[in-house]
């Protein structure tokens, strides 16, 4: 039976550091402050800034949001970013998506300051990160390798497969595995026969959207699972892209969801932020 990599405790656990962090910034006259920017009506996306303000709370990190209507120009978003960057008291910015199609999302990430961009997006923390330099890495592989960190789970000269190869999971997550000296196999919807990449993986990654899309005879005996999917069932419940009961009892090590990959997003904004609040004031 595997280990469960319990990621809402070592969520928590890292929040109550970022708040001992927090007030000590505070006590030196630095209120860190988080911008999100949600256009439009999405209900996740509400959902999601909702959580956001929520975890903000938690730590004791500011928290403004600029709710624009679906049909704002172009412009209109470009300027907000603008006048956020040169805001002295925001830290971090960060643009909720989906935004509507009429909008250049890729403009508007440009656009957010390097040194406030908590999500990792700006293309120079993207480029940064390939580099290997101290960067904003993206939340949610930042939150799967300080699971690896918590769990001892060491990363060098292991073969791990990443499934999904999105900007904000996939990609990011090629190059973190890279730095931590993992041998990296990356397969997407195109990828032919994808359980053999899978059944040879020590440790598989996958973030497709496909509810019990991993199952137990696509692995090898022993091998870490990190689930980042996130899928609703007909019945309403929450899971993730792997057949948890029965890939659990042949895995070493594995994520439930929810209470895995999920907590740790969050927290790795909010871990973001204080770092962009030290070093804007370093
Ligand atoms: P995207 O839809 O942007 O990307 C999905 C990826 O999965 C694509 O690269 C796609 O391949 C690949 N894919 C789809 N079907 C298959 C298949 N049958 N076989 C192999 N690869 C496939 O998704 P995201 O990366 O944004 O999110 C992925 C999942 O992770 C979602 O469930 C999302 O909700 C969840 N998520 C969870 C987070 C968390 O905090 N836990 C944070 C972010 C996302 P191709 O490129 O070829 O189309």
């Amino acid at each position: 039976m595997a280990t469960i990599i319990d990621g809402k405790a070592l969520a928590q656990k890292i929040r109550s550091n970022l708040k001992i962090e927090c007030d000590e910034l505070k006590s030196r006259g630095i209120l860190p402050k988080l911008a999100v920017i949600l256009v439009g009506n999405d209900s996740a996306s509400k959902i999601y800034v909702r959580n956001k303000n929520r975890a903000c709370e938690e730590v004791g990190i500011e928290f403004e949001e600029y709710i624009l209507n679906s049909d704002i120009t172009q412009d209109e978003l470009i300027n907000l970013i603008n006048s956020l960057n040169s805001k002295k008291d925001v830290h971090g910015i960060l643009l909720q998506s989906p935004i509507p199609n009429h909008l250049d999302i890729n403009q508007a990430f440009r656009t957010i300051a390097p040194d406030k961009d908590v999500d990792g997006f700006n293309p120079l923390n993207v480029g940064k990160l390939t580099l290997g330099q101290d960067t904003f890495v993206s939340c949610t592989p930042y939150g799967v390798i300080k699971m690896f960190e918590e769990y001892n789970i060491d990363l060098s000269g292991k073969n791990l497969t990443i499934i999904g190869r999105s900007n904000i999971v996939g990609k990011p997550l090629i190059q973190c595995c890279l730095n931590k000296n993992a041998t990296v196999t990356i397969c997407h919807s195109k990828t032919k026969d994808l359980k053999e990449h899978t059944k040879n993986a020590d440790i598989v990654i996958c973030a497709i959207g496909k509810a019990k899309f991993i199952t137990e005879d696509m692995i090898k005996e022993g091998a870490v699972i990190i689930d980042v999917g996130i899928n609703r069932t007909e019945e309403g419940k929450l899971v993730g892209d792997v057949d948890f009961q029965n890939v659990e009892k042949k895995a070493s090590y594995i994520t439930p969801v929810p209470g895995g990959v999920g907590p740790m997003t969050i927290t790795m904004l909010m871990n973001n932020v204080i770092k962009a609040a030290k070093q804007l004031n370093m």
